[in-house]
């Protein structure tokens, strides 16, 4: 196996903030990496370096065997990115924007349209292809999008948050477009903040958070490491909490959370649906009445929570005033 992404000690920033702390990734040939984190962890600036975008301040970089810094040409021919905002020109129709991608990469002529039509006809465009992209659905343009990336048939492929934004429709096509990628075996790098996202698309997911890697490891092995699912049981009063806590601790395998506002208490388990019986008939047990009690499995919230202590800082601006 060769690493088609190799990252080594990566550090920007950017007057006060560390927006990369020292990063290192690696990403096999034929395999994707999901970059996992929350707003301003530092996803986008770890893409932008490897893209050759953005020099880093520290640290080395190479991509399908080419160094960031010394071939960024090289890099550049080798690879194709996909970005949050759609870099599509508006006034195009989808099958001019491709074509026009294809000439750009010197495809030929007669190469870049055929080469447009397959595209559109992937990414079930066909209809929408002669149409202007203003006329697209956000869903649209991020599969034409996509499609531009693929026009030169790159080694490499970046995706920096694919699905944020969309409506959940449009997200399950995306998701289906990309495993159809990464079945025909691309090497992809994946930015997400959706943990179901880099479970459903990732052979290896790094969990980053200001700027450095927290955890790393299968969608299995982060799992293992946050402990199963999670019960959450709402009381009726604050008086409830400390005894339901009592009661519900003994079923834990981590510790037990309060949100003292919503009297909600949150308990780390495993065992699925049994769990969730074993968990009211002790409730009932102790007199203790619930308003509402559920299972769900572990969201990003959990892997911050349980990983930093904190939870995920959804707004970057407010680090940056700090
Ligand atoms: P993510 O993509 O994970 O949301 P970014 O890489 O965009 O994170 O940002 C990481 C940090 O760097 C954030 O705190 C962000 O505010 C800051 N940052 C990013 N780009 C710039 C810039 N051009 N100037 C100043 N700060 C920036
Ligand atoms: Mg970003």
């Amino acid at each position: 196996m060769t690493a088609q992404i190799r990252a080594r000690g990566l550090v920007k920033r950017y007057g006060k903030v560390t927006a990369l702390a020292g990063l290192d990734l690696e990403v096999e040939q034929g395999s994707v990496l999901g970059l996992l984190g929350p707003n301003g962890a530092g996803k986008t600036t770890a893409v932008r370096i490897l893209t050759t975008l953005l020099e880093p301040d520290e640290g080395t970089a190479e991509v399908a065997g080419r160094d960031v810094l010394t071939d960024a040409a090289g890099v550049r021919r080798s690879i194709g990115l996909s970005g949050q905002n759609a870099a599509v020109d508006e006034h195009l129709t989808g099958y001019e924007n491709l074509d026009m991608i294809g000439r750009l990469y010197r495809l030929g002529r007669k190469r870049s349209r055929e080469r447009a039509r397959e595209l559109l006809d992937r990414f079930e465009l066909v209809e929408a292809g002669d149409r202007p992209v203003k006329t697209y659905s956000g869903g649209m343009r991020r599969r034409l999008d996509l499609a531009g990336a693929l026009v030169a048939e790159p080694a490499v492929l970046f995706l920096d948050e694919p699905t944020t934004g969309l409506d959940p429709r449009s997200r399950n096509d995306m998701w289906e477009v990309i495993r159809e990628l990464v079945r025909a075996g691309s090497t992809v790098l994946l930015t997400t903040q959706y943990l179901e996202e880099a479970d459903l698309l990732a052979d290896e997911i790094v969990v980053i958070d200001h700027g450095r890697t927290i955890a790393q490891g299968t969608s299995d092995q982060l799992k293992a490491q946050l402990g199963g699912e999670r019960v959450e049981v709402v009381v009726p009063s604050a008086a409830d909490l400390e005894p339901a806590r009592a009661v519900l601790s003994a079923l834990a395998i981590g510790e037990v959370t309060i949100d003292e506002h919503t009297r909600r208490l949150t308990v780390p388990v495993t065992g699925g649906g049994k769990v969730l019986v074993d968990v009211i008939g002790r409730l009932e047990a102790a007199g203790i009445a619930s308003l509402d009690v559920g299972l769900r499995r572990p969201t990003l919230d959990d892997v911050f929570l349980t990983l930093t202590g904190h939870a995920a800082e959804s707004d970057a601006v407010t680090e940056e005033v700090a």
